[in-house]
């Protein structure tokens, strides 16, 4: 029987291996990625121990989820909190209240409320665009159509938000390394408008090795680190 620690432990260093071999195979400097541990559906108790493990990288996808655990208090200061779930408009303002990083801004009026909630707890924000790679966008899935990033990215920087650069997750049944290299593309124009927004936040669990190849700088990874849901029985 192996402690809860002893699991998440093991699931960081596997992770970590194929970090650092992807890193390798690809030419990439290991310092140019960075790994966000993916804690949605999982304890708070988790993030506690990924805390100790060395952890500063947290990504949660719901609102009411995530500031239960952040109210909590206890964590490291340096503790970064990653909203990465899909935004809706009424739930902006609160998540500007925990967030340090917000990867899901597809539209304007997400950008206006976050913008104006940062400003008013007097929070650093920085914002990413989600990109839908999907060909036959899915409705409902969430994601700006590559055609309309730039423009949301210069909103960004005209709210007051920091403009951090492109995120997306690869449309299901398509090969990963299409759509990295598309969103690779698409980062690129977005630097040349804004220097500065050098984030590409891509790679989960089952594809993390593709999106390295094509310049991830911030994987997003829960499962393969996680694991199963402790059972509560
Ligand atoms: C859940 C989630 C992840 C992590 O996925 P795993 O397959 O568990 O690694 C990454 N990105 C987003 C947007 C997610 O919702």
């Amino acid at each position: 029987m192996s402690s809860r620690r002893e699991v998440l432990a093991e699931g960081l260093a596997e992770v970590n291996r194929r970090i650092g071999a992807a890193c390798d195979a690809f030419g990439r400097p290991r310092d140019d990625v960075d790994l966000i541990v993916v804690t949605k559906t999982f304890p708070r108790s988790d993030i506690d121990l990924l805390a100790e493990l060395g952890v500063r990288d947290v990504g949660e996808s719901r609102e009411q989820e995530a500031r239960v655990k952040v109210e909590q208090g206890g964590l490291p200061p340096d503790l970064r909190w990653h909203f990465i779930g899909q935004l809706q408009s009424k739930k902006a303002a609160a998540v500007a209240r925990w967030a340090d990083v917000v990867h899901s801004v597809d539209r304007a009026k997400v950008i206006a409320r976050l913008a104006r909630s940062a400003a008013e707890s007097g929070r650093d924000l920085t914002a990413l665009v989600q990109v839908d790679l999907d060909p036959t966008p899915q409705p409902g899935r969430g994601g700006a159509r590559p055609d309309e990033v730039r423009a949301l990215v210069d909103e960004i920087a005209a709210s007051g938000l920091r403009p951090g650069g492109v995120m997306a997750v690869a449309p299901l049944g398509a090969d990963p390394r299409e759509a990295f290299e598309h969103l690779a593309g698409i980062a690129e124009e977005v630097r040349r408008d804004h220097p500065t927004a050098r984030m590409i936040s891509a790679g989960m669990s089952a594809d993390l090795e593709a999106a390295i190849e094509f310049g991830a700088t911030h994987l997003r990874v829960g499962t393969a680190i996680l694991k199963e849901r402790e059972s509560h029985g």
